[in-house]
């Protein structure tokens, strides 16, 4: 049996009176993408952000490789370092060059030395296919090659799960291919991942299931074709034609 990497158990989140997820339950297994899809406001980013614990839960439980973990009394830099996440505005340091941003973590968090962190890094600079860019600042790179630097330094902190949160929402059109080839490559090595997108060709592409959120809740889940194909709740269904 595969092992279960996220298990969430009645999550509930708000904001002051605002109740954002309202008892969200969502199992990951082990080498699964899950998709997360749903209209601005629904609560996806919490959702992730809670999962990282960028956002600490109000209620509910949340179990990461089979650890229940309680905020109060959890190392969470640990949990984070466990599980990466890539959102939809890059932040890499601008004053470092790529190999910089991406030895930056296991170097400083991971307190690895700087020529394995700088092996490490180069690996994985090669993986997203920026092994041109090593020595280059920022500034001079597209955003595609910015957002796949982004994920190598994710990938540099040796994350068991991979969360995304509208990695190429900030793209130009034409940039968006090279940042979900690079999804797609990490997704078909086994790394589990939590997506959330409106690129419904990678969902139907490669995600084992994809979730509806609405209104803080998952409205429906299913395999793609299912879901994409023959939702069973009239609001997926109103949500798909509004975004296909
Ligand atoms: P989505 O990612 O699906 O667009 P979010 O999780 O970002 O949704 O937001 C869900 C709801 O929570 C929205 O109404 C948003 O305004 C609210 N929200 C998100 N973060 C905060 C915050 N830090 N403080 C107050 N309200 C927030
Ligand atoms: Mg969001």
């Amino acid at each position: 049996m595969k092992k279960e990497m996220i298990r969430i158990e009645n999550l509930k989140k708000s904001f002051g009176d605002l109740e954002v997820l309202k008892e969200v339950n969502l199992n990951v297994q082990e080498s699964e993408v899950v998709v997360l899809i749903g209209a601005s406001g629904s609560g996806k980013s919490t959702l992730l952000r809670c999962i990282n614990f960028l956002e600490i839960k109000n209620g509910g439980r949340i179990v990461i490789e089979g650890e229940e973990i309680d905020p109060q009394t959890h190392n969470l830099n640990e949990v984070r370092q466990r599980v990466g996440m890539v959102f939809q505005h890059f932040n890499l340091f601008p004053h470092k060059t790529v190999l910089e941003n991406v030895m930056e973590a296991p170097l400083h968090v991971r307190n690895q030395n700087k020529s394995e962190a700088e092996q490490e890094a180069k690996a994985l600079l090669g993986k997203v296919g920026l092994s041109d860019k090593s020595d280059v600042y920022p500034a001079k790179l597209s955003g595609g090659q910015k957002q796949r630097v982004a994920i190598a330094r994710a990938l540099a902190m040796k994350p068991d799960i991979m969360l995304f949160d509208e990695p190429t929402s900030a793209l130009d059109p034409e940039l968006v291919g090279e940042v979900l080839a690079t999804m797609k490559e990490l997704a078909q090595e086994g790394m589990t991942m939590v997506v959330v997108t409106h690129e419904m060709g990678f969902a139907k592409e490669v995600a084992d299931e994809v979730v509806y959120m609405h209104d803080g809740q998952i409205w429906e889940r299913g395999k793609p074709e299912e879901l994409f194909d023959a939702p069973k709740e009239e609001r997926t269904k109103d949500f798909l034609s509004s975004i296909l």
